[in-house]
C-alpha cells in the first residue's frame, strides 16, 4: 500500500495543500492537542476552526442528537436555525439582525459582495492588495497571491494593506490617512471607469495581511470616503470573530466601526461547516427581491445545532475572556524572547491570534520563519507563518489555549530558533 501522502496526492490532485515538510498524520484531537497515527501529541497552535478545542464534548454531543433526530435541507421549516440565529444577532449592533447561512467563508463574501452590489447597483470593489476572502470566481477577484483564471478584473481595485515594520505612508501615526487616501484615489477610478463604488470589503484585523497594530478609528476615514460614494462596508470576520481577540467579540468592534455587511466562517461551529452573511433586514430584502438565493446545506438543522452549541460554549466556558488573558500572557512572553532572539523585529497580536515577525539583516526572514515552522513541528507545537513575505510567525491556537501552552509555545519557539540558527 502506497502511502497516505501518495495516495492523498494520486486523489485529491499533485497540488493539494499540506503543511510542513513532513506532514503531520492527525488522527485525534482533543483542547488544544492533536494526535498523529503514532500516538505522538502535539500542541496546536494554528487551527481557529476548532474555537472551543479539538471535539468539544458538547458540540459533539448537539451535532450527533440532532443528527439522530433530523437533518433535511433548508426548504423545510425547522427552529433550530432561527433559533441560533436570534441568539446570534445579539452579539450584533448597528442593525445587523437578519442573515444568510451558507457552508463557507468563500460564499459568505461572495454573498456580501452581491448585497452590496444589489443595494447600490454598482459593481466596483475596493480590498487590500495582500489579502485573502475566499475562492468563488467573483471572490477570487480580491485575493492577492491566488490570481483568478482569466486575471483580475476592472471592477476591483486593490489598496495597499497598513503594515507595522513598512506602514502605508511611511509613517504609523499617518497610516490611516495614507490608506484612506488609497481608498480615495480607487474611489476615482471606479467612478471614472464607470464601475462605481458597491463596497468596501475588509478584515477587521488584517489577519492575512500580518495583522498590523492599528488605532481604533483607523478606517474611519476611507470609511466615510466611501460611504460618501455611496459604497458599502463589508467586514470579513472570519477569522478575528467571535471573540478570538480578547478584548471584543468582532474585530470591527475593536476597530470602532459600523459594518454594513459581516461575515462569518470558520470558527463559527468549531469545525463543521457553517458560516454565515449578516446584515440589516433592508440590505437582505434589497437582495431577496433581485435574486432568490437557495442554498441546500446552509443552516440545515445539524449545523446550526452546530453553531449554537458553539455559541453556548463560547458564552459559557468564558472563551472570550481566555483569549484576552492567555494572549496577553503569550504577547509578554515572546516579547522577553525578542529580547534574547534579535532576528524577532516585531511582537504584535490582540487576545488568541498573535505572532513575531522575523527581520534578518534588514530584509523579511522568510527563510528562516520556514525552518523555525518545520523545526517547530518536529518538536511537537504546530503553527505557521503570515505576511507579504511569509516571515510572521502567526499563532491562532483553539481559545482553550492556557498558561501552560503557552509557557509551551514560547519555550519551543526558543529552543528552535536558536537550534535553527546554529545549524547554519
Ligand atoms: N475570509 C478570510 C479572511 C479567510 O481567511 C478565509 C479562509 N482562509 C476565507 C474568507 C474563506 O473561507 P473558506 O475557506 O471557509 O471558504
Amino acid at each position: 500500500m502506497d502511502d497516505l501522502q501518495t495516495r492523498r496526492q494520486r486523489a485529491m490532485g499533485r497540488h493539494v495543500t499540506t503543511f510542513y515538510r513532513e506532514p503531520v498524520h492527525v488522527v485525534r484531537g482533543e483542547g488544544p492537542w492533536l494526535w498523529d497515527a503514532n500516538g505522538r501529541r502535539y500542541l496546536d497552535c494554528y487551527n481557529n476552526v476548532p474555537h472551543v478545542g479539538h471535539c468539544h464534548p458538547k458540540v459533539v454531543e448537539a451535532i450527533a442528537a440532532q443528527a439522530a433526530t433530523l437533518n433535511v435541507h433548508t426548504r423545510y421549516m425547522n427552529e433550530r436555525v432561527v433559533e441560533y440565529l436570534e441568539a446570534l444577532f445579539a452579539k450584533f449592533d448597528h442593525g445587523l439582525s437578519s442573515a444568510i447561512m451558507v457552508c463557507s467563508g468563500s460564499e459568505a463574501n461572495d454573498l456580501a459582495l452581491r448585497f452590496a452590489q444589489a443595494v447600490t447597483g454598482r459593481t466596483g470593489l475596493i480590498g487590500t492588495d495582500n489579502t485573502y476572502h475566499g475562492n468563488t470566481a467573483a471572490v477570487s477577484q480580491l485575493n492577492a497571491s491566488k490570481v483568478p483564471i482569466g486575471g483580475y478584473a476592472d471592477h476591483v481595485r486593490k489598496v495597499p494593506a497598513p503594515d507595522n515594520l513598512n506602514p502605508v505612508g511611511g509613517s504609523r501615526d499617518g497610516q490611516g490617512a495614507a490608506f484612506a487616501a488609497h481608498v480615495k484615489a480607487a474611489i476615482a477610478e471606479l467612478e471614472a471607469s464607470g464601475h462605481g463604488v458597491s463596497a468596501l470589503i475588509v478584515c477587521p484585523y488584517f489577519a492575512n495581511e500580518g495583522f498590523p497594530t492599528l488605532e481604533r478609528g483607523f478606517l474611519d476615514e476611507a470609511i466615510a470616503a466611501v460611504r460618501a460614494a455611496g459604497g458599502l462596508i463589508i467586514a470579513d470576520e472570519v477569522q478575528p470573530g467571535f471573540g478570538r481577540l480578547g478584548s471584543h467579540w468582532w474585530g470591527h468592534e475593536k476597530l470602532g466601526f459600523a459594518p454594513d455587511i459581516v461575515t462569518l466562517g470558520k470558527p463559527m461551529a468549531n469545525g463543521h461547516p457553517v458560516a454565515a452573511a449578516v446584515t440589516r433586514p433592508e440590505i437582505l430584502e434589497a437582495f431577496q427581491e433581485s435574486f432568490k438565493y437557495f442554498n441546500t446545506f446552509g443552516g440545515n438543522p445539524v449545523s446550526a445545532a452546530a453553531a449554537h452549541a458553539t455559541l453556548r460554549v463560547i458564552e459559557e466556558e468564558g472563551i472570550r475572556e481566555n483569549a484576552e488573558s492567555t494572549g496577553a500572557y503569550a504577547v509578554s512572553l515572546l516579547c522577553d524572547l525578542a529580547s534574547r532572539h534579535d532576528c524577532i523585529a516585531d511582537v504584535r497580536g490582540s487576545g488568541l491570534f498573535f505572532g513575531a515577525e522575523l527581520v534578518e539583516e534588514g530584509a523579511p526572514a522568510t527563510a528562516l520563519c520556514d525552518a523555525v515552522i518545520n523545526e517547530m513541528r518536529r518538536r511537537g507545537v504546530l503553527l505557521h507563518s503570515e505576511g507579504r513575505h511569509d516571515n510572521i510567525l502567526k499563532v491562532r491556537p483553539p481559545c482553550v489555549f492556557s498558561r501552560e501552552n503557552a509557557d509551551l509555545l514560547v519555550d519551543t519557539l526558543d529552543a528552535a530558533l536558536t537550534a535553527v540558527r546554529a545549524a547554519r
